[in-house]
């Protein structure tokens, strides 16, 4: 026998146990945008490589080491998206939705990045984001947090997770922090790892971020980024927090939040929880006013989120959050004897035309009443509906019930449809 092949490292498949779970995130995620009014918009998976070269930063961890990037047979040089915001934009400003115009979008779908597989961590994952363009002032960076709470309301897990918050001011104003955290750290260059090392001169707020626990104790006496905030980003914080006050979101702000992917300014901010050990990040986003600019558009101001969708149904299942999904299937018709076979998947289908959604499995393939039966209850349907030589001829359905104590019933086939609508 040959060797079977296995899915590449940190890609998982999403078998049918998991793919209900994931239905149902998918659905709040996609409803709830919605109520605020965000369309969806669906980007290719491969785009340029320089399109993430240029947006996400080049010293960063997910353009020096994460990228998935290959000459592709005419020796161009692609990236499998690492995030979606880049091509959101690229998308934008290709088709021309930006420039003087309000944007409200969603995405969904697969990303790549080459990291140490583990818990709550792939080589491919899944994010959900929203972006919305053409609006400067702090009220959209409020509704973009104020959706993404709402998010964790209708999934169950508001109590499990923490909003931190900052601003990173404007780009002047982080260059002038640059400068004073750099001469910081070069005082202090024995105790950095080298990492830190590396990027002390190249990206210094990216230090800020260390996991290093050496660094992270010295970085207490750093100077702070709040200290060299400009006045005006330092009014859009004060007034995204009015609003996330008045609102009723609570929130902590943490100077140390700087995020890392390069094209952040002013407001940013994670949700974290505890639930997940050391992935802990479930949803980050933030305000990116020159990302348009700088991927070749006119300036057109941007916030967003994107948040990881493995990570949310993991604290979903580990909170117990999921038990109610509905199973795959409804009712499962048992057909014993020639005249059901065929009489069976007829009925089905009249059924399938009255109840729209409901969701039925024939049967399939013959054998022993007692198989059928154990087949049905295997399903997770409710009900078994159980189709003899002497229900055909009496034009009835024996109807079983398969998750509840109560009697089984006879049904005449034109009253099955109006049992079925009970199920849904
Ligand atoms: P982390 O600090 O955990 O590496 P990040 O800052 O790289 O996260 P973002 O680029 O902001 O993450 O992506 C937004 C969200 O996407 C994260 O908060 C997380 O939920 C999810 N995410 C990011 N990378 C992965 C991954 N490799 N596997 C699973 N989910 C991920
Ligand atoms: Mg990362």
């Amino acid at each position: 026998m040959s060797k079977a092949i296995q899915a590449i490292r940190g890609m998982n498949d999403c078998l049918p146990g998991e793919t209900n779970k994931w239905q149902m995130v998918e659905d709040v995620l996609r409803r709830v945008a919605s109520n605020y009014g965000y369309a969806e918009i669906r980007m290719p998976i491969v785009e340029s490589t320089n399109l993430f070269k240029r947006s996400i930063g080049e010293v960063t961890d997910i353009v020096e080491k994460e990228m998935y990037t290959f000459d592709d047979r005419n020796g161009d040089s692609l990236t499998l998206r690492p995030e979606g915001t880049a091509s959101c934009v690229r998308a934008g400003n290709q088709h021309g939705l930006l420039y003087n115009q309000e944007q409200r979008l969603w995405y969904m779908g697969p990303m790549f990045r080459h990291e140490r597989p583990q818990k709550g961590r792939y080589r491919q994952f899944h994010q959900f984001g929203i972006e919305s363009f053409g609006i400067s002032t702090a009220d959209i960076d409020a509704e973009v947090i104020l959706l993404s709470a709402r998010l964790w309301r209708e999934l169950g897990i508001s109590e499990f997770v923490t909003l931190e918050l900052n601003s990173l001011g404007s780009n002047e104003a982080r260059a002038q922090y640059r400068d004073a955290l750099i001469a910081f750290l070069e005082q202090h260059q024995d105790i950095l790892d080298e990492d830190s090392k590396r990027r002390m001169y190249s990206n210094p707020l990216r230090v800020l971020d260390s996991k290093n626990p050496d660094v992270q104790a010295l970085l207490k006496d750093a100077p702070s980024l709040s200290e060299h905030l400009d006045p005006e980003s330092k009014q859009h914080f004060d007034e995204l927090c009015k609003r996330l006050d008045a609102a009723g979101v609570s929130y902590r702000i943490n100077e140390r939040l700087v995020r890392g992917l390069d094209y952040y300014n002013r407001t940013v901010f994670e949700w974290v929880t505890d639930s997940l050990g050391a992935q802990g990040t479930v949803c980050a986003g933030g305000r990116y006013d020159g990302l348009v600019e700088q991927l070749g558009g006119k300036g057109t101001p941007g916030v967003g989120f994107a948040l990881g969708i493995e990570r949310l149904v993991l604290m979903l299942t580990e909170l117990e959050k999921l038990g109610n999904i509905r199973s795959s299937v409804d009712a499962y018709i048992v057909m014993a004897g020639e005249q059901a076979e065929i009489t069976g998947i007829a009925l089905a289908e009249q059924w399938r035309d009255q109840v729209k959604d409901i969701r039925i499995q024939c049967h399939c393939g013959g054998g022993k009443f007692n198989k059928q039966l154990k087949r049905a209850d295997k399903s997770g349907a409710h009900v078994a509906i159980i189709l003899g030589d002497s229900e055909i001829e009496q034009q009835q359905a024996t109807i079983k019930y398969l998750r509840e104590k109560k009697e089984q019933q006879t049904v005449p086939f034109d009253g099955v449809a109006k049992l079925l609508e009970e199920l849904i």
